[in-house]
C-alpha cells in the first residue's frame, strides 16, 4: 500500500500514477479536496494557462486562457470523480513511524500500514508571522478571501508580491482606503507583468498609499505604527492584511527523519531523479520539495514528481 499525504493537485497526480500502475494506494487529506486552492481568494485567477494545470493530460477547459479558482475547483473535482481516486477527506495525518517493513501512518481516524509514503503536503498551512505587538488582534489577517468585506474600511496591506498587490488593487476598487507597507524600495519583481503597471500607477497617483523601505512596528486596536526612513508614522486603521507568505511544515519532515539543508532555504534532502528522501521508501512531491523557497515549484512544474516516484516504486518492486 502507498499512502499519499495531501490531496492537493500533486497528491492527486500521485494517486493517478499509482492507479495507472495498479498499485494499492490511498490519498489522505486533512481538509476538503484541493484544500489549499479552496482557501485561495474567491476572485483569484491562476497565472498559469489551464493546460499547464492539467493532470495526466486530462483536458482542463476554461473560459479564458488563465482559469479562475472556481474553474480549477471544478476541474480537480471532476478529475477525482472521473478517475475514482481513493481519497479520504478530512482525515489529518498526525504521525508517520518507520517500522520494519515500511511505515505506520497515524491519522485523526485510524492507523494505516504502508510500504511507501509520499508526502505532498504543500506550503499553505503556516503563515509567516510579523512578530510584532498586536499581531494577535482579530483585525490582523494572514489569509484573504474577498474584497467586499473591506469596502469603506481603512486597511493596511503588508508585502509587495503578487498576493499583496492583488489584495491592494481589489480592495481599493471596492472602496477601501488602502495603505501598503513595503520592506523593499519597489514592487516585487515577480509580480505578474500585466498587473505591475496598474499598481505602480495607482501608487504614483496617490490613490493607493505606499511606504517603501518600511515595516509595520505595532498594531493597535484603531491604528498602526509604521517604521519609515523618515521616522515613525501612526495612521488610523481598521484591518491589517499581512500578505507575507506561508511556510511549509518542515518540522513534520524533520520528525520523520528527513534531512534539511542547513542554509536559509532548509531544502529537504531527496534524489531529484526518484524523489526519494534520505529515509528509504519515503518520497516528497510538489511544492514541499522547495523547503522555504516556496516560489520555485508550483503545480505546472511539479506534476512530473508523481511519474518519477511511481517509476521508482515499480523498479524497486522488480
Ligand atoms: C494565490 C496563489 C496563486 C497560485 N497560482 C498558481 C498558478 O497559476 N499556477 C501554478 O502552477 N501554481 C500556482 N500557485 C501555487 C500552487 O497553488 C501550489 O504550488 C500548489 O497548490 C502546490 O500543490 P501541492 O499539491 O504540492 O500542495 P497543496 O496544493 O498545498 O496541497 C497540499 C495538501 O496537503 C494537505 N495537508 C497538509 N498537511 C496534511 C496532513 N498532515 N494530513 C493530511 N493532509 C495534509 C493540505 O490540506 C493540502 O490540501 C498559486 C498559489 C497561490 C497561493
Amino acid at each position: 500500500m502507498v499512502v499519499i499525504i495531501g490531496g492537493g493537485p500533486i497528491g492527486m497526480a500521485c494517486g493517478i500514477e499509482c492507479k495507472k500502475a495498479g498499485l494499492d494506494y490511498v490519498i489522505l487529506e486533512k481538509g476538503c479536496l484541493v484544500n489549499s486552492l479552496y482557501h485561495y481568494p474567491t476572485t483569484m485567477t491562476f497565472f498559469s494557462t489551464s493546460e499547464r494545470l492539467e493532470l495526466d493530460n486530462i483536458p482542463f477547459v476554461s473560459n479564458s486562457a488563465k482559469p479562475t479558482r472556481a474553474e480549477a475547483l471544478e476541474y480537480y473535482r471532476r478529475v477525482a470523480q472521473n478517475q475514482q481516486l481513493n481519497i479520504h477527506l478530512f482525515e489529518e495525518v498526525s504521525d508517520v513511524y518507520k517500522v520494519e517493513k515500511g511505515f505506520e501512518v497515524k491519522t485523526s481516524k485510524r492507523t494505516y500500514s504502508a510500504e511507501k509514503v509520499i508526502l505532498a503536503t504543500g506550503f499553505y498551512d503556516i503563515p509567516n508571522l510579523l512578530g510584532i505587538p498586536g499581531e494577535d488582534l482579530p483585525k490582523v489577517k494572514h489569509y484573504y478571501k474577498d474584497p467586499h468585506f473591506y469596502a469603506f474600511q481603512k486597511i493596511v496591506v503588508i508585502g509587495a508580491n503578487n498576493s499583496a498587490v492583488d489584495v491592494a488593487l481589489e480592495t481599493f476598487r471596492k472602496g477601501a482606503d488602502v495603505t501598503m507597507v513595503i520592506r523593499d524600495g519597489e514592487i516585487g519583481r515577480t509580480v505578474k507583468y500585466w498587473v505591475r503597471p496598474d499598481i505602480e500607477n495607482r501608487i504614483a497617483e496617490g490613490s493607493i498609499k505606499a511606504y517603501f523601505h518600511s515595516t509595520l512596528k505595532e498594531v493597535r486596536e484603531h491604528e498602526v505604527v509604521i517604521h519609515t526612513p523618515e521616522g515613525e508614522v501612526v495612521i488610523d486603521n481598521q484591518w491589517v492584511l499581512a500578505m507575507t507568505g506561508y511556510t511549509p511544515n518542515l518540522s513534520f519532515l524533520e520528525k520523520l527523519g528527513i534531512k534539511l539543508s542547513e542554509d536559509g532555504v532548509r531544502k529537504p534532502f531527496y534524489d531529484e531523479n526518484t524523489m526519494e528522501t534520505n529515509v528509504p521508501g519515503l518520497y516528497l512531491a510538489g511544492v514541499i520539495c522547495g523547503g522555504l523557497d516556496t516560489r520555485r515549484l508550483f503545480i505546472e512544474n511539479s506534476r512530473e514528481h508523481a511519474v518519477k516516484i511511481v517509476a521508482h516504486i515499480l523498479t524497486a518492486k522488480e
